[in-house]
């Protein structure tokens, strides 16, 4: 099944689950209520965007072609186009607009492109869709890994392409979670008997475009955090808890701001009177 149909069903994700972590009244907003987003940011449309042309790239790449750096601006040119032009629910960051962007794509892809090592190592998947189960959650675990590879020694290599305005920390690659539930779901699809190498594929949105690839690993002890992690979140989602975080780095681009604004204003005629005594 491709991620898409795995959504149509009750499931939660690595990145479902850092956002309860995060602000779980923007989970519920998001997840539960399907509240219509009050904008669209322009890094995740954007984001989007490239992850696209990555994956054609990749899929060329798995039937033994090197796709031309002006095959690569085309497609993005296509894609945003398709995504950003004449689209006024994107909501740009500072001076940015559609043609802006539209440039700047293409320069970081050139960076990315420019970069990208020839290792040789053997695709196996693209946007490789999971769906795990996880004890003491009853709704399954989606995900899709953006790139699978193997190297000659038989090491799988789980890749996740990013778009950043800013380069990662160690320690932000070392803990971040959605590759750990890469790592999580692939032992569970049978590669438990493989070494698994972890990879953020990043292209970096600074003035000067950027690309750089961070290596990680996970431990057992790295899994079972997150396994623990997920049922908590589950037990508070099942139990209708959600608690909004408003002094949250997501608050600044979040999609439900007016939503949330009227929420936490809205507490009641109990408050007025109490207030008014
Ligand atoms: S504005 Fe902040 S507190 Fe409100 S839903 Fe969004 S992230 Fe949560």
């Amino acid at each position: 099944m491709v991620l898409s149909e795995l959504r149509q069903q009750p499931h939660l994700s690595a990145s479902s689950i850092g956002e309860y972590v995060e602000c779980s009244l923007l989970y519920k907003f998001g997840r539960i209520d399907k509240l219509p987003m009050e904008h669209k940011a322009e890094a995740l449309e954007f984001g989007t965007c490239i992850h696209r042309v990555l994956e054609q790239y990749y899929s060329a790449r798995m039937i033994g072609e090197k796709m031309l750096l002006k095959y690569v601006h085309e497609i993005f040119d296509t894609t945003w186009t398709g995504i950003a032009k004449d689209n006024d629910d994107i909501k740009y960051n500072g001076d940015n607009d559609f043609k802006i962007l539209l440039m700047y794509g293409k320069d970081l892809l050139t960076a990315w492109y420019n970069k990208l090592p020839d290792d040789g190592f053997t695709i196996l998947a693209i946007e490789e869709a999971f769906s795990i189960n996880l004890p003491g959650i009853p709704i399954p675990i989606i995900g899709a890994m953006d790139l699978v590879e193997e190297d000659s020694a038989g090491t799988l290599i789980i890749t996740d392409f990013k778009t950043s305005g800013r380069a990662y920390s160690k320690d932000e690659v070392d803990q971040n979670q959605q590759l750990t539930m890469y790592q999580i779901a692939a032992k569970l699809n049978g590669y438990g008997d493989r070494e698994i190498l972890l990879r953020f594929d990043t292209l970096i949105k600074t003035k000067t475009p950027k690309f750089e690839q961070y290596w990680t690993v996970r431990s057992e002890l790295d899994e079972r955090r997150l396994i623990k992690k997920a049922t908590q979140v589950w037990d508070g989602i099942s139990k209708g808890v959600f608690i909004p975080n408003d002094t949250s780095w997501k608050c600044k681009g979040c999609a439900y701001k007016q939503a949330c604004d009227e929420y936490l204003e809205s507490i009641g005629e109990e408050y007025d009177q109490a207030s008014n005594q």
